[in-house]
């Protein structure tokens, strides 16, 4: 068997490319070891940036987000027992969108397979990429019905299986670099079956932890909770978790929070990563295949989705007109706007966690950066740039 271009990994950027190439009447296999339904339902991302909305709806991709997402204009901070909201499109005339990642999912698996006719194969095993740095490499895997090995030969490899892939391991040891950073502190994450207390992102900054509220949908809202890094479920029960996230994102002026049932509870590991370089060979990586941002900017789908909109086209670029130019800028032009968002990411922990820190300096100048997005013009916009992302690096 072979075609132009194997997928590894049917997330957010996997199926972003496969439809990409799809459009473009280039044949892909998208290689996926979960189920459909597993990959449909998997609840994790919610916000999305306004350039990532234009891009999907630039490439046929955003019917189904442009009929359901909220748009958001502000987020707010709560601190010192009072609700600060960042009105950002008031600042700078964009917006942010929820939409649930399951619910973008959905519509990338639908459009890719069942109205571009792409070729998908879920529950495959022991996924192997070989041969990348040559002129002909290839993917193999085990078929979920048969257990045969098979083997498909292609032109290009893209890499999209996320954090824990196996695509990444097939870049040249001796030329990679994986660059880390720990935050040492973990986040519960939650989902609860209740409604936003507002519907607004809410960042509660409090000597006690941080606390951030995302609405997800008029039923269902995500929460975290900053906890000791070695934490599991079981210190969290369902009141504790309630009683810190009324005492974190307390705010005298505001209505209080809605319980409900914890449909999610697990504690994340607080870590983000940057593998370089993000291609060799006919190997390109997208999305957290290549880099993981911790949730703490809500940042991980955008920068996958922006990842797969340059390989995508690139590729297309590649195999329809013969033009190499995408391709070959690849991996450096990911990688300006990763690194600028792993930087924001840093610095807006810094915010969130300062308080809680233990160390009274740190407190105080974090309470200040703080305050200063409410009292400079210059501070504000620059925050709101960085938060709501641009749309192009040059
Ligand atoms: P993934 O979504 O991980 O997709 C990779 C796919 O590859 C998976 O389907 C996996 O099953 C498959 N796979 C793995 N190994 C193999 C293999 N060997 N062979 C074949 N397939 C394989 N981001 C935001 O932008 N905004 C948010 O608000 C936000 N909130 C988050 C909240 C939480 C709790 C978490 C955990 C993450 C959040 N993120 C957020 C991050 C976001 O979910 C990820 O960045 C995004 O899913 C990355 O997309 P991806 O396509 O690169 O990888």
């Amino acid at each position: 068997e072979h075609v132009p271009v194997v997928v590894v990994g049917a997330g957010p950027a996997g199926l972003t490319v496969g439809n990409i190439l799809r459009a473009a009447s280039v044949d892909c296999v998208v290689l996926e070891t979960e189920t459909r339904q597993f990959v449909e339902q998997r609840p994790r991302a919610g916000v999305i940036e306004d350039a990532v909305v234009r891009g999907l709806q630039e490439r046929g991709l955003a019917d189904g987000l442009l009929a359901a997402a909220q748009r958001q204009t502000a987020c707010e901070f709560r601190f010192d027992g009072r609700s600060h909201p960042f009105p950002y499109t008031e600042l700078t005339g964009r917006h942010h969108w929820v939409y649930p990642q399951p619910l973008l999912v959905t519509d990338l698996v639908r459009t890719y397979a069942d109205v571009r006719e792409g070729d998908i194969r879920f529950g495959v095993s022991d996924v192997q990429v070989h041969d990348t740095d040559t002129d002909r490499p290839a993917v193999s895997y085990r078929c979920p019905t048969t257990g045969e090995r098979r083997l498909i030969r292609c032109d290009f490899v893209a890499g999209c299986d996320g954090a824990r892939g196996v695509s990444r391991s097939a870049l040249p040891q001796e030329r990679t670099r994986i660059a880390r950073h720990d935050y040492g502190i973990g986040w519960l994450a939650l989902l609860a079956e209740a409604p936003p207390t507002s519907d607004r992102v809410l960042f509660g900054v409090h000597p006690d932890g941080f606390a951030g509220q995302m609405p997800r949908s008029p039923e269902v809202t995500r929460y975290y909770l900053q906890c000791a890094p070695g934490d599991g479920p079981g210190d969290w029960p369902d009141d504790r978790v309630w009683a810190e996230l009324h005492r974190r994102l307390a705010a005298a002026d505001a209505p209080p929070l809605v319980e409900g049932p914890l449909l999610e509870k697990r504690v994340l590991d607080m870590h983000d990563y940057v593998v370089e370089p993000m291609a060799s060979g006919r190997l390109f990586l997208a999305g957290e295949a290549a880099h993981l941002t911790a949730p703490i900017a809500a940042k991980g789908m955008n920068l996958a989705l922006h990842d797969a909109f340059l390989l995508g086209d690139a590729l297309a670029a590649r195999l329809v007109e013969g033009d190499d130019a995408g391709l070959d800028g690849y991996a450096d032009a990911c990688l300006r706007r990763v690194w600028d968002y792993q930087e924001f990411s840093q610095w807006l922990s810094d915010v969130y966690h300062g308080a809680a820190s233990g160390d009274p300096f740190r407190a105080g100048t974090t309470l200040a950066r703080l305050r200063r997005l409410f009292t400079s013009p210059a501070a504000a916009a620059a925050f709101a740039e960085q938060y709501l992302g641009l749309a192009e690096y040059a």
